[in-house]
């Protein structure tokens, strides 16, 4: 299984600089079917989902046939959502971080246009952005796409179902006919391909082949966490799984690092392992994991490939893989030699269908686990303790502590239980046995979107973490206080018979409306309508806007005050119960060291 390596695929040296500065080792599936094809300037269907590299692999090849000097749009990039926007324009601004004169910037709803019209008038080589706003531009004609020679279509199924699909066709009609054109999209629905039939003509289509492999012995699950809080979660299973030796795989050789590193620090034996490391460092790692010097080792799976160790009882996946081979090779680290293996895979709320992905190619459902409690990790602690002081009976100078502690218990007139709980007390300082750990906000309900950790937490009905109670149910026309914002109810005729999720609603309000996600309130699913709170005072434009423009699921928004209009209130929440999943059994637990 040998693939090329960036260097090789002919990405310019800036941009390759970068990468290789960012860590990447290798290029993922997706990369290396794109980047010739893309740097070659043919038009490229990439049938790909986040998770899997799709940004560097248009990123890349287009970022290396830009010409600096030239400070009128040459890419422009369409996203779904403004949060994606922000995202590729990142990710661009770090990978052209060598290009001299470099520009990128996002454009998209809810902000301020005159930032926007400065960032344009001053030039930029590559613009990102959502549909409607960047229509908007052209309308204006603050952007002209008349240089335009490469244009990406992000995501292109979730434009489609946030109602943007007439906007994107205008905007494809005024490119240059000539504009190279990608486009990226995780499921092909019909008028997907006929944009594509339209617009990239004979298009060089990626996917990444979904091949079935079984892997029997091993117990799969799945823990949904968000990227910064993964290496809280990690801690938290090392303390109360059950394991011998341990690959954690992650995407980056500088992960492999840090991670390592953390772990030390952490007090567990890690080591990292990458293609950095000479060949001779690292047959040690493996060695000393081997003999079990060391019990855990961070790896990229290209350090990783054909290692064979039987004591590996754990696989973690803090990064999730690009695809489902990946996966399977990964996964195939442990249970060797006829041994039961445990395989463990670290989700991020956006990579939910990478994790549906994985499961229809194994044939396997992998079963949610849930984030290891306070309580847990305190009895694992509490557990450890107590064999470390019978151990330690047998240690040699006892009968001279004794006799300290009668002389400290005489003088002082203080038991010796007194005195045994303090020493404890003070022996688990560094490593707290009653350890006050706070629930992980999981991101199980998340509608996969970075801003909406407190909608997410309203929709539930949950109470946030300062402690305030959910809103109740209110009367329809009742003014409602959001975070201090007075908000009023909107009706919208979009609701689940038209397959509606709040996140589409939310994206909808949020890139057309220039309203923050943070400030959309309530939205509550019916079946042929949906209503949803948002701050008073709309404008009258933006209303009319979102009155007999915007779409929704393809469906038109026709927004509306609540009024005549009254809900039936037997709709259900808008947050969907998480699948029911079973969970796994307690899992014995170790002693750590
Ligand atoms: P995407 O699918 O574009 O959302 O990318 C997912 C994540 O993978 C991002 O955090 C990228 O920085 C990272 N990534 C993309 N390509 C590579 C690579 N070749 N090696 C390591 N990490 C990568």
């Amino acid at each position: 299984m040998s693939s090329p390596d960036f260097e090789s695929l002919g990405i310019a040296s800036p941009v390759l600089k970068a990468v290789q500065q960012l860590g990447y080792e290798q290029p993922s599936p997706i990369q290396e079917q794109s980047i010739p094809i893309l740097l070659a300037g043919e038009n490229l269907l990439g049938v790909a989902q986040t998770g899997t590299g799709k940004t560097a692999a248009f990123a890349l090849p287009l970022l290396s046939r830009i010409d600096s000097k030239q400070k009128t749009p040459q890419i422009l990039v369409l996203t779904p959502t403004r949060e994606l926007a922000i995202q590729v324009a990142e990710a661009c601004q770090s990978y052209a971080r060598h290009m001299k004169g470099f520009h990128v910037l996002p454009i998209y709803g809810g902000t301020d246009m005159r930032g926007q019209l400065r960032g344009l008038q001053r030039g930029a080589q590559v613009i990102v952005g959502t549909p409607g706003r960047i229509l908007d531009h052209i309308r204006r004609r603050s952007l002209k796409l008349n240089e335009l020679n490469g244009l990406v279509l992000d995501e292109a199924d979730e434009m489609l179902r946030m109602g943007f699909i007439d906007d994107v066709e205008t905007i494809l009609a005024e490119t240059p006919d000539t504009c190279q054109r990608a486009l990226f999209s995780a499921t092909m629905p019909p008028p997907i391909r006929r944009v594509v039939k339209k617009y990239l003509g004979d298009a060089q289509e990626v996917s990444i082949a979904a091949k079935t492999k079984t892997v029997e012995r091993i117990s799969q699950r799945y823990l949904m966490v968000k990227g910064h809080q993964k290496m809280e979660a990690l801690t938290r299973i090392l303390e109360v799984e059950e394991f011998d030796g341990m690959i954690i795989f992650v995407r980056t050789k500088s992960a492999t690092v840090e991670v390592a590193e953390k772990l030390e620090a952490r007090g567990f034996s890690a080591a990292a392992l990458n293609g950095d490391l000479s060949q001779s460092l690292r047959e040690r790692t493996v060695n000393r994991l081997k003999k079990g010097q060391v019990d855990i080792v961070v790896a990229t799976d290209v350090a990783a490939r054909g290692l064979d160790v039987e004591r590996i009882s754990h696989v973690v996946n803090y990064d999730i893989p690009y695809d489902n081979e990946a996966y399977v090779h990964r996964i195939g680290r442990t249970g060797r030699a006829g041994r039961e293996g445990q395989a463990i895979l670290f989700v991020a709320p956006k990579e939910r269908r990478l994790l549906r992905s994985i499961e229809q190619s194994t044939r396997q459902a992998i079963a949610a686990m849930e984030l290891p409690t306070g309580e847990q990790v305190s009895d694992q602690r509490v557990q450890q303790f107590q064999e470390k002081i019978i151990q330690s009976l047998e240690a040699k100078d006892r009968e001279k502590f004794k006799a300290l502690l009668e002389k400290l218990a005489e003088d002082n007139d203080i038991s010796m239980l007194d005195i045994a709980a303090s020493l404890a007390s003070q022996l688990q300082e560094e490593r707290p046995l009653f350890p006050n750990l706070a629930p992980l906000d999981s991101g199980k309900r998340d509608t996969g979107k970075r801003d909406s950790d407190k909608r997410g937490r309203r929709e539930r009905g949950e109470r946030s973490s300062r402690g305030e109670r959910p809103r109740k149910e209110r009367q329809r026309g009742e003014r409602k206080q959001h975070d201090d914002i007075d908000m009023v109810t909107y009706r919208m005729e979009v609701g689940k018979d038209h397959g509606v999720m709040p996140k589409d609603i939310v994206g909808a309000i949020a890139n057309e409306a220039g309203i923050e996600s943070q400030n959309i309130g309530r939205i509550k699913l019916n079946d042929d309508h949906s209503t949803v709170d948002l701050p008073e005072g709309m404008p009258k434009e933006i209303f009319q806007h979102l009155k007999n423009k915007v779409r929704v699921c393809q469906q038109p928004m026709k927004l509306s005050l609540l009024g005549a209009n009254k809900p039936r209130m037997r709709s259900l929440d808008s947050s969907a119960k998480p699948k029911g999943r079973s969970k796994k059994p307690a899992h014995k637990k170790r002693a750590p060291k």
